[in-house]
């Protein structure tokens, strides 16, 4: 019996493998069943091993989930893109936006008392780009 391909852990290392390493994660498990963190699956690699991972980046499904989840590997490591900047920046204002609804809910305020809220948050926190998108 041929010998199966195996989970690499250099494959997470994001300065040996930045094309995998923002994507792929290990499923301990079974390491012939990497886990995609765009797609939200499992591929095997037991037959090609590497070539396998490369074969799912560059897949059509995974390119196209890659984008709409802003997980595409940038250009360079060392330098941020600005699609990658402008999620990153969604999410804090998601995670705001977020807090504040929770916020509302705990202490039992009426959504009518919170009307105003995000025009507040703009003119207190004029210098913050997640309160100007709030
Ligand atoms: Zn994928």
């Amino acid at each position: 019996m041929a010998k199966q391909c195996t989970f690499n852990k250099q494959w997470l290392d994001f300065k040996l493998n930045p094309e995998f390493a923002r994507w792929l994660d290990l499923v301990p498990e079974n390491s012939s069943l990497p886990y995609c963190k765009v797609c939200l699956k499992s591929f095997n690699i037991s037959n090609m091993g590497r070539q396998s991972v490369l074969s799912h980046a560059n897949g059509p499904k995974h390119i196209k989930n890659a984008q709409s989840t802003c997980l595409q590997p940038t250009i360079s490591l060392f330098a941020k893109s600005t699609r990658s900047e402008q999620c990153a920046n969604e999410d804090k204002v998601t995670s705001a936006e977020i807090m504040w609804a929770l916020e509302i809910v705990a202490v039992k305020m009426s959504l009518n008392s919170c009307d105003k809220s995000a025009f507040l948050f703009g003119r207190m926190f004029h210098y913050s780009k997640i309160a100007q998108s709030f």
